[in-house]
């Protein structure tokens, strides 16, 4: 019996979650999957209940689940919390206590939703991009880190990027394993002409490559690389970067498929645990109105079922799903456009689940 942890967190995080569960519900039937599904509190809902955006209780249930599905966190409630008490840190702290140091993001494009792109259909139809971000080092955690106050009397911001040789390595193997499944070419991004920690970056992601002779490496720098992936985004195949700068290439690489609720995520361990959640962030906007578009969560399961659970014809199932009801014209407003039927975060989810 395989554990999966749900932590469905603030915003449209309950309501999306709660369609990947129904799509879930019916691949356990069809399929016959043993898989219990337990739920915990995180970010602002666990802050009402408990005063702590990551309470112990969810970290045990997670430290012995097989794999976690996220919904999202954060929201204008807790905005005035100070940095270390706001939801955002329990989705940190459970990155880092998980050591979910990859963060796959896929951002493809789907042929029914080619106009919904800002950019031109021939430059992004057809688009395929892995990007694997490091996640649980560089500039986000590396220390010493705050704002202290100089002699001057003026108030300084200072971070450190770090990183260690076998940080590296550990990811540059997560992005060749996985273009050895795709189109067999990694782009590896860095700041090498500015940034020593980054020189050491290319040097060790050149050392990997020679592991994989078959595997074509490119090195590219990150100005080039933002400006690459709006350019002319289907050269890449899969790109691997660090915290920071994946962190905005890949928001970047989002957007060029024209909707982040359609975007799925895995962030994973060295064994293949993982948490899994959309890209988009809790929507407060929309949250409560059954607007939200719950694609981006079910494909985030998806995911789930093929590199935690080693089930990949089911996440294929489900994707194929995803695809036949965009194929029957059914779109949430986000996704929508005239001619097209315009339906429910609920009903979207029904969908799917019809279609499995
Ligand atoms: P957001 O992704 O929540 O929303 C950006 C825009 O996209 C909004 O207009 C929203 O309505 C829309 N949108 C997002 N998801 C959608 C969906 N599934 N269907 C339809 N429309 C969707 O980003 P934001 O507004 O910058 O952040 C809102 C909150 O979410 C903040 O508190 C932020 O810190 C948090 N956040 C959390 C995560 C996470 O949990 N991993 C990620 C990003 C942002």
């Amino acid at each position: 019996m395989k554990k999966l942890l749900v932590l469905p967190g603030d915003g449209i995080g309950p309501e999306i979650v709660a369609e990947a569960l129904k799509v879930l519900d019916k691949v356990k039937d069809t399929f016959n999957l043993a898989v219990s599904v337990d739920e915990a509190l995180l970010g602002g809902a666990a802050i009402d209940a408990t005063g702590n955006p990551l309470p112990a209780e969810t970290l045990d249930k997670a430290m012995s689940a097989d794999a976690l599905l996220m919904g999202a966190v954060g929201g204008p409630k807790w905005d005035h919390l100070e940095t270390s008490k706001r939801p955002e840190k329990g989705l940190l702290g459970l990155r880092s206590s998980l050591n979910l140091f990859a963060n796959l993001r896929p951002a493809i494009l789907y042929p029914q939703l080619a106009s919904a792109s800002t950019l031109k259909p021939e430059v992004v139809s057809d688009l395929d991009i892995l990007i694997v971000r490091e996640l649980t080092g560089g500039i986000y955690f590396g220390e010493p880190r705050g704002i202290r106050t100089l002699d001057n009397g003026e108030r300084q911001g200072y971070n450190t990027y770090v990183y260690s040789e076998s940080e590296i390595r550990r990811i540059g193997r997560v992005a060749f394993e996985a273009a050895r499944k795709r189109g067999g070419r990694v782009c590896s991004v860095d700041k090498s002409n500015v940034l020593e920690v980054t020189v050491l970056w290319r040097e060790i992601m050149e050392e990997i490559g020679k592991e994989y002779p078959k595997i074509e490496l490119e090195h590219m720098y990150v100005d080039n690389a933002a400006m690459q992936l709006v350019r002319a985004p289907r050269q890449f195949d899969v790109m691997v970067t660090g915290n920071m700068f994946g962190d905005i290439l890949s928001d970047c690489a989002a957007m060029l498929t024209g909707s982040i609720g359609m975007l799925p995520s895995a962030s994973l361990d060295a064994h293949n645990k993982g948490l899994y959640e959309p890209v988009h962030g809790s929507a407060p906007d929309i949250a409560g109105q059954g607007v939200a578009n719950p694609l981006a969560t079910i494909l985030s399961l998806a995911m789930l079922l093929r590199y935690s659970f080693a089930e990949a014809e089911v996440a294929d199932v489900i994707e194929q799903a995803v695809s036949k009801v965009l194929d029957e014209g059914l779109r949430t407003a986000d996704i929508w456009s005239e001619g097209l039927q315009k339906v429910s975060t609920q009903a979207m989810g029904d969908a799917v689940a019809a279609a499995i």
